[in-house]
């Protein structure tokens, strides 16, 4: 008789397969514990992080700080709703503005959440400082954009799958190509009605799209030079990822507080999310000056966990440890590495076309069709060798590491990628 022999991680499989929504296709690799820059699975078998929740988890699995953060705020106090105030958020609040140099806060918890903040915050200003007519705000979004997965958001989004069947849209939205100015500056042109510009610095979802080096700071300049507000969503790209703090930073490293315009293209609204909390709690902001955030008045906006005390003690851990860890400096430095050590390679390859990403936010091009298999085939053998990524789209594997990792640990990991794509070279 043959038994077949029943893993704890085919177990794991099998209860999501048949009791979750199937939402999700997954790598087939069930984790339980991690710490750094590593992670386990079930069977105990280590592995590198090489996705970090989507760039959640900048500061390493389980960072002793963050967590001994939210475990002394969670046994002492966890959630007030907004209806009273809690001795947490103020100096969260505090903290975090000046951390990245704005008047003001707007607390929430998941990123897209965050995302329909600013989008809402950019329609009343609109409406009430910048005099358009009501019901007709739009907002100027890039194609393949991911600003995550609320009906407003998948409005306008181009991503069929993300779209499809989720209608009617919300309208206001105007979609122009990234990174292409005179786009942008033609949509600015022919529209009075524009509340602002809403782009991400670097497109991470759609396969790390870095655009030219001087479009965040030209599309700035334009969205000055017709009173629309300069929207960065920052909730992948940011905090130290790109070997900046934020990425619309480039390649200075002014941590944000840069008074050259010409190498920080402050926005008008930072949203912020993913490893504000280092990965460890819903934890997302927007940010913004006075003129801007101070349209909102009681009542107008709001969540029940936004600004909760745990969420506000593990933000300023996380930050703090990317300031205590130089991360920023570690993901430039590293990041800068894993290109030149990949470009090696590439150079002799037939099967990986380029590189491309900034700091730690990197992805190789698979040299094969969007439809074909090869990349997902490539993550599988990944896993074997022990290194988790996964495709972003088709051809495309993202590369983004924790920030914690050191230099010998890096060079291990391009001996695991490098040894693994070639088993797939013809
Ligand atoms: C992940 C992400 C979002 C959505 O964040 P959620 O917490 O998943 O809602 C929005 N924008 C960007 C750029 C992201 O990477």
């Amino acid at each position: 008789m043959h038994l077949e022999k029943v893993t704890a991680s085919d177990q794991a499989i099998k209860l999501e397969d048949k009791h979750g929504a199937h939402n999700y296709h997954p790598l087939p690799v069930v984790l339980s514990k991690g710490k750094g820059v590593h992670v386990w699975d079930v069977e105990n078998k280590k592995y590198y992080d090489f996705l970090s929740a989507y760039s959640a988890v900048n500061q390493g699995h389980c960072h002793p700080k963050i967590v001994g953060a939210m475990h002394e705020q969670a046994s002492t106090l966890a959630l007030t709703s907004r209806a009273f105030h809690n001795d947490i958020l103020g100096p969260y609040e505090k903290y975090v503005t000046e951390y990245f140099n704005f008047d003001k806060v707007l607390p929430m918890n998941t990123g897209a959440e965050a995302v329909e903040t600013a989008i809402k915050i950019a329609r009343k200003w609109a409406y009430e400082k910048k005099g358009v007519e009501e019901h007709q705000a739009q907002i100027i979004v890039c194609e393949n954009n991911f600003h995550g997965r609320t009906t407003t958001v998948i409005s306008f989004s181009n991503d069929e799958n993300a779209r499809k069947n989720f209608g009617p849209y919300t309208p206001g939205f105007i979609k122009i190509p990234y990174n292409d100015i005179d786009a942008l500056k033609d949509a600015l042109a022919s529209n009075d009605n524009i509340a602002g510009f809403l782009v991400e610095p670097i497109q991470g979802e759609a396969g790390v799209y870095t655009p030219a080096d001087d479009y965040m700071q030209k599309a700035k300049e334009l969205c000055n030079a017709n009173n629309v507000l300069f929207i960065a969503d920052e909730i992948q790209t940011g905090i130290a990822r790109t070997g900046a703090l934020l990425a619309v930073c480039g390649k200075c490293s002014c941590q944000g507080h840069c008074e050259q315009q010409a190498t920080y293209s402050k926005p008008d609204m930072l949203i912020l999310g993913k490893a504000l909390s280092g990965g460890n709690y819903p934890v997302s902001a927007v940010l913004a000056d006075n003129e801007v955030m101070n349209v909102i008045k009681p009542g107008q906006h709001g969540s029940t966990f936004g600004g909760n005390p745990v969420a506000g003690a593990v933000a300023i851990a996380a930050l703090e440890v990317v300031k205590d860890e130089n991360l920023i400096q570690n993901a430039r430095k590293l990041g800068d590495l894993f290109r030149s050590e990949l470009n090696k390679y590439i150079e002799q390859s037939d099967l990986v076309s380029l590189v491309r990403g900034r700091g730690l936010l990197n992805a190789i091009v698979i040299n094969d069709s969007e439809e074909s298999t090869t990349a997902w085939d490539i993550c599988m053998a990944l896993r074997d060798n022990g290194l988790l990524a996964k495709p972003t789209h088709g051809n495309i594997i993202r590369f983004a590491p924790p920030l914690v990792m050191t230099e010998a640990e890096l060079l291990d990991c391009v001996s695991i990628i490098v040894k693994t794509l070639k088993q797939f070279e013809k």
